[in-house]
């Protein structure tokens, strides 16, 4: 639902920025998001860096976020060239932002909802029920009946619990099995909690058949921030195994759905083209195009993560002096686990910042920890001390790949709100913003 059509533009030339118009989008009681037109040759680095120098010269230094809408369009032209066989059906618990949903719906993905209200959100853009997913193996009952009402047919299930309960409420469904990945080596990975083992899938699929639940399929998740390609390809072996499974037991098996784990950042190993290349060479042997099966994804990381930017300020500083005669120094930042940061603390490393700040010769770097504001000693921005200049108190620091899990992970903890968000787009994809039709 697009509200008021206006649009704020940034002139190219460097001079001070000329509101002109601005975009609403989003439901205008609830999620409403203002979002700002690019002109050619602007960029969204350019608005960060205009506005670190509006806020440089004021006390109030509040961290902010930026998304550009334009690396997210760019993502989308990479999926499909990269996977032109899969068909992407974007996570919307990695980034619910309502430009971003609707950028997607405009773009012609899926979507991939995993709650009553993930599922509202993206039926009220008018997004017809055939593009969505309900990919939680475990639901609510409520929420089932919820589906069953508004058309949603596809949903994943795991155990015979869940038939029982879809065959009494929702019995039109048509069921995916998720399959039990080896995820071990994934940055986050899903294989305690979901999946059934490939030895309990033959049982599963007739107990579906006994019950009267059609299965259409099999999907998997590999885990988020898959490491190792070979997953993919013992997943979609696996799957094939499924498949004829449930082909000897009258299930209509032709729905491929191969989850998520896509990295989204640049220098992640292995690459987006070295996993794809695996998956592509494992499709093509195990489901042929001649199989004339539907294969469809479920990427969050990789289409969210490089959209947003986040700048933050450092509110203070402590320099600690070791026994050997070393420094370190402390700094604590306005955003943190609480905010923005919640899943950085689990991954290997703390995320090495920008700094915004001229050296006139090349600084010493000092062992730093990165603290978030509030009364929690676990309250940090990740999990290990980096290398950084000595730096002051009211200096930026800037954060890049920070639209994945950062805004819908949050809490207001001791009263720190989430990072105000600016959302650009580039003028010539404006239309991507249109609603639904
Ligand atoms: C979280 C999740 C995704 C998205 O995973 P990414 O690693 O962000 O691509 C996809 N499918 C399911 C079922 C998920 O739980």
């Amino acid at each position: 639902m697009s509200a008021k059509r206006t649009c704020l533009q940034i002139p190219s030339d460097g001079s001070e920025s000329c509101i002109q118009s601005c975009d609403w989008i989003g439901n205008p009681n609830k999620l409403q998001e203002q979002v700002i037109c690019l002109e050619p040759g602007v960029s969204a680095w350019k608005l960060i860096q205009e506005k670190i120098q509006e806020l440089s010269n004021m006390d109030e230094r509040d961290a902010f976020m930026v998304t550009d809408l334009g690396v997210l369009a760019e993502q989308h032209q990479m999926f499909l060239k990269t996977l032109p066989r899969v068909t992407p059906f974007f996570a919307v618990k990695c980034n619910n932002s309502p430009s971003v949903l609707q950028v997607l719906a405009n773009l012609g993905t899926g979507f991939d909802c995993a709650s009553r209200a993930e599922l509202e959100q993206v039926l009220k853009m008018g997004i017809t029920p055939s593009r969505i997913i309900y990919a939680n193996t475990c639901k609510q009952i409520s929420y089932l009946q919820y589906a069953a009402s508004h058309g949603v047919q596809l949903m994943t299930f795991d155990c015979e619990e869940e038939l029982v309960k879809v065959a009494k409420f929702h019995p039109t469904a048509r069921m995916v099995l998720r399959i039990w990945t080896e995820d071990s080596d994934s940055i986050f990975p899903l294989s305690a909690k979901f999946g059934a083992p490939l030895d309990k899938c033959g049982h599963l699929l007739s107990i579906a058949k006994d019950l009267g639940v059609t299965v259409v399929g099999s999907c998997f998740h590999v885990g988020s921030g898959c490491q190792t390609p070979e997953s993919f390809h013992q997943a979609i072996a696996n799957a094939r195994r499924v498949f004829d499974l449930g082909l000897q037991m009258g299930h209509p098996m032709g729905f491929l759905d191969i989850g998520g784990g896509f990295p989204g950042e640049k220098n992640f190993v292995p690459t987006f083209e070295e996993l794809a290349a695996v998956i592509n060479r494992s499709l093509d042997q195990y489901f042929p195009e001649s199989s004339g099966v539907k294969i469809i994804a479920e990427p969050g990381r990789f289409y969210a993560s490089k959209i947003c930017t986040a700048v933050l300020n450092i509110i203070g500083k402590k320099n600690v002096v070791e026994k050997e005669g070393g420094r370190k120094l402390m700094y604590y930042i306005n955003d943190g686990h609480y905010n923005s940061f919640a899943l950085m603390l689990r991954e290997r490393q703390t995320r090495i910042p920008r700094v915004v700040k001229k050296f006139n010769c090349k600084p010493c770097l000092y062992p730093s920890t990165l603290w978030g504001p509030t009364c929690d000693a676990v309250d940090r921005l990740g999990p290990t001390e980096i290398m950084l200049p000595e730096l002051q108190v009211g200096d930026w620091l800037v954060f890049e790949n920070m639209g994945a899990y950062t805004r819908t992970i949050n809490c207001n903890f001791n009263g720190f709100t989430r990072p105000v968000m600016t959302v650009t787009i580039p003028s010539e994809l404006q239309h991507l913003l249109d609603p639904v039709h």
